[in-house]
C-alpha cells in the first residue's frame, strides 16, 4: 500500500513537471496578449496550450516565449506571439471552421488554429520547412492539420471554400485565388505591402460579390515569394 502511494505521488509530480514552460506561457498570455487587448477566450486558451518552444530551433528554445519573432532557418521567422494571437482573433475562429493558412513556417500558427477549429490546411513554399512542420505537427498529435508544399498563391482548390484564411507572408496585393476560395461571409487576415516599405495587416471580408478591406496596423513580415511553376 505504502509503495503504491509513493508510486502515485511520484506519478503526479511527474505529470506536473512534464511542461516546465507552462508558467512562461501563462506570463506570455497575460503580459503580451491580454494587456494589449486580445480577449477571445478560445484564442487565449490556444496560446496557453500550444508548446511554442517545440516550434523554434534548439538554440532559441530559451527565447521561445519572448515578445518577438525568431529565426526558423531558410531566412524565415516564426511570428511574434502577439501577432499570431491577433491574426487568429481577426478571423473570429469557430469550432466548425475549415481554415487555410498560407506560410506554414514552423507550423506554430497552424497549431494555434488547430486548437480551435475543426480542420486546418496549410501551405509552405520552402520544402524543408514544410516537411519539418508536417512531422512536428503529427508528432504533437495535431491530426486535424494537413500540410502541403506548394506556392500558396493558388490556395488549395480541392478543399475550398474556407471559412477563414490567414496569410503569414507579406504580399504586394491580395492573391485573387485566395479571395475566390473564401466562403461567403468569410474573413481573411493578410499582411499587404512591399518587403522594404510599410506593410499593413489587412482584414478582408467577403459578402456575396462584395469584398471589403480594413487596415489594422503596420506590420513586418517576411516576403510572399512565388514559384516559377504553377505547383511544386
Ligand atoms: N506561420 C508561420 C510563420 C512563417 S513565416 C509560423 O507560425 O511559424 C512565413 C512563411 O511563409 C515562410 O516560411 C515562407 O517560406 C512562407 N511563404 C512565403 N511565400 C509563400 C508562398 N507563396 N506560399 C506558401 N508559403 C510561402
Amino acid at each position: 500500500m505504502k509503495t503504491l502511494i509513493i508510486f502515485i505521488v511520484c506519478l503526479s509530480i511527474g505529470a506536473l513537471q512534464t511542461d516546465p514552460y507552462a508558467d512562461q506561457r501563462e506570463d506570455m498570455v497575460d503580459q503580451q496578449l491580454k494587456r494589449r487587448g486580445v480577449n477571445d477566450k478560445e484564442v487565449l486558451e490556444a496560446m496557453r496550450t500550444v508548446p511554442r518552444h517545440l516550434f523554434v530551433p534548439e538554440e532559441h528554445v530559451g527565447r521561445a516565449y519572448r515578445d518577438g519573432p525568431l529565426p526558423i532557418g531558410y531566412g524565415q521567422t516564426i511570428s511574434q506571439p502577439y501577432i499570431v494571437a491577433y491574426m487568429t482573433e481577426m478571423i473570429r475562429p469557430k469550432p466548425e471552421f475549415k481554415a487555410l493558412e498560407i506560410g506554414t513556417g514552423s507550423g506554430y500558427q497552424a497549431a494555434v488554429l488547430a486548437e480551435i477549429v475543426d480542420q486546418v490546411y496549410t501551405i509552405e513554399i520552402v520544402a524543408p520547412l514544410g516537411k519539418a512542420a508536417k512531422k512536428r505537427l503529427a508528432d504533437l498529435g495535431y491530426d486535424n492539420v494537413a500540410v502541403k508544399v506548394a506556392d500558396g498563391y493558388y490556395g488549395w482548390e480541392e478543399h475550398a471554400p474556407f471559412d477563414a484564411i490567414i496569410v503569414t507572408a507579406a504580399s504586394e496585393s491580395i492573391p485573387p485565388p485566395l479571395i475566390k476560395q473564401l466562403k461567403d461571409g468569410g474573413r481573411m487576415a493578410i499582411p499587404v505591402g512591399s518587403p522594404f516599405l510599410t506593410q499593413y495587416l489587412i482584414l478582408v471580408k467577403k459578402k456575396g460579390d462584395e469584398i471589403t478591406t480594413h487596415n489594422e496596423f503596420p506590420v513586418r513580415f517576411v516576403p510572399f515569394t512565388r514559384s516559377k511553376e504553377k505547383d511544386d
